[in-house]
């Protein structure tokens, strides 16, 4: 009777090990896979619950690293010789890349006087044109013409046209394109609501 009993302590004993091990391993195995970082679509990435309209934003902030929370309005700010800016400034450090804010084709590369090394991209349906300036180089094989996906790297932030040297930024801008589809001729939309999900500062 008493070598019964010790066989059955030791029995109990060996199934609670079993069902402990059964119970332990999925969650043992489970840890690794939460702590991976699950793709997350841009859009998922925007942060809802900040408090602000909850408008999804349409497009990607066009400089990697930036939030869009990090953003300042200054589509309305006056830029000497009586013009406004009509665009946002992106900050970042120089040779920061550069992406597409939309899905879209690469119309014009184009360098100005002022804009220094620039991109006009067009959405499929060539609604607007997307203008990025101040570029310190393209991305690798860019060229006119080729279809870019949001999200990809188009160029790297410098200080190219009339920049501050000091002063890396991408300057972005949005134009609705006339029934023509002249890249230089479009009416200009303010960036910030449309990257932010807020409503501009400055109605
Ligand atoms: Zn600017």
């Amino acid at each position: 009777m008493r070598t019964f009993g010790v066989l059955l302590v030791g029995w109990l004993l060996g199934a609670a090990m079993i069902v402990a091990l059964a119970y332990a391993r999925p969650r043992s195995a489970a840890a690794p896979a939460s702590a991976s970082p699950a793709a997350v679509s841009p859009a998922a990435r925007w942060p809802a619950a900040d408090g602000t309209s909850g408008l999804r934003p349409a497009l990607l902030v066009p400089v990697l690293g930036v939030n869009a929370s990090d953003l300042k309005d200054t589509f309305d700010e006056m830029r000497g010789q009586g013009r406004s800016h009509r665009a946002i400034d992106i900050l970042a450090p120089r040779g920061t890349p550069v992406v597409a804010a939309v899905d879209g084709t690469i119309r014009k590369l184009f360098t100005s006087k002022a804009g220094g090394l620039t991109i006009y991209q067009f959405d499929p349906e060539e609604k607007r044109v997307y203008y990025y300036a101040h570029l310190d180089t393209y991305a690798g094989g860019l060229a006119e013409n080729a279809f870019v996906r949001q999200g990809s790297v188009i160029g790297y932030v410098g200080t190219s046209g009339n920049s501050p040297v000091g002063t890396p930024h991408l300057h972005f801008s949005i134009e609705d394109l006339p029934p023509t589809k002249e890249w230089w001729k479009g009416v200009p939309v303010n960036p910030y609501p449309l990257l932010t999900g807020r409503a501009s500062a400055n109605p």
